[in-house]
């Protein structure tokens, strides 16, 4: 059965306001990654119990975005799995696009992809930003969004160029390399506000500069933290990926985050968790759980 056969469940808002935003999640695609990747040193049979792996010992994820809507503005963050995949890799992470992907789920909006003014790349990873380009009936790459400026941590965006090894396999330059020189390409340093009640800050641990975005007022905020807690299982403090670059630095970052949003009412936003969209947290004595699921 797929989403679209679904009804919608009792309760279930199509979206929240924070701030002077009106904010909706949209799911782009889903895909699976190695169980033992997602979570680090975490031994099986305990990750297990919060994520069954397939017969290739992967686990079901999705890739979620949010679009806002405030401030004269049409903001899309991250851009999902977009359409440029082979037959191998589509069939080695189980891509499977989402009733049409992100531009589809936005022209169900009314929103056309020249109507959005901004596109907010947490990282550049292929699972974040893969739908930023395509490719047209001539091969050649475009952007999706040609209109939209692009904001990207500069210190993100130079590390992209220049991975590691350990993270080589998570960039495509063909993602992104079509920004570079660009005026749609607008490089942030550091927090920043991009515009009144959007906020993006950066949090380190799992790529250099990663940008995590805060949408809303003091009281009532939303937070998308991409790759620092890609799951709701990864609230707890040791579950860390196996494919973070420096993970006891995701796990102070992690601390750094969620112990003011339990205490604040914030509203964190799972961008990979196939069942679980969002949801406020409150402080345990060993850590932040979920107190409340959201659904928007
Ligand atoms: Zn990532």
């Amino acid at each position: 059965m797929s989403d679209a056969d679904m009804p919608d469940k009792p309760g279930k808002a199509s979206e929240m306001h924070f701030g002077g935003f009106r904010v909706r999640t949209i799911v782009d695609a889903s895909f699976a990654l190695d169980g033992g990747a997602m979570f680090g040193v975490v031994p099986r049979p305990l990750w297990e119990r919060v994520a069954v792996p397939d017969e290739r010992n992967r686990i079901a994820l999705v890739s979620r975005l949010l679009y806002l809507e405030g401030e004269g503005r049409r903001v899309l963050v991250d851009t999902g799995m977009g359409d440029k995949w082979d037959a191998k890799r589509r069939d080695m992470f189980a891509v499977q696009s989402r009733d049409g992907g992100v531009v589809k789920a936005l022209g169900r909006l009314g929103v056309d992809p020249e109507q959005i003014t901004d596109v907010v790349l947490t990282h550049l990873h292929f699972d974040h930003a893969a739908g930023t380009t395509y490719r047209d009936t001539a091969d050649e790459l475009q952007l999706t969004f040609p209109a939209a400026l692009h904001h990207v941590q500069e210190r993100h965006w130079e590390w992209a160029f220049n991975p590691t090894m350990k993270d080589a396999g998570s960039f495509r330059a063909e993602d992104f390399s079509l920004l570079a020189g660009s005026d749609r390409l607008r490089l942030v340093k550091g927090r920043t506000q991009l515009y009144p009640g959007l906020e993006v800050v950066p949090v380190s641990g799992h790529t250099p500069a990663m940008q995590a975005v805060r949408v809303g007022v003091a009281g009532n905020q939303a937070l998308f933290v991409a790759d620092l807690v890609p799951t709701s299982a990864h609230l707890r403090w040791p579950y860390i990926m196996g494919y973070d670059n420096e993970p006891l630095v995701t796990l102070a970052e992690k601390q750094r985050f969620l112990l003011p949003a339990a205490a604040d009412g914030t509203v964190l936003v799972f961008q990979h968790d196939p069942e679980i969209v969002a949801a406020r947290l409150r402080q345990t004595a060993r850590g932040v759980e979920i107190a409340e699921t959201l659904e928007f």
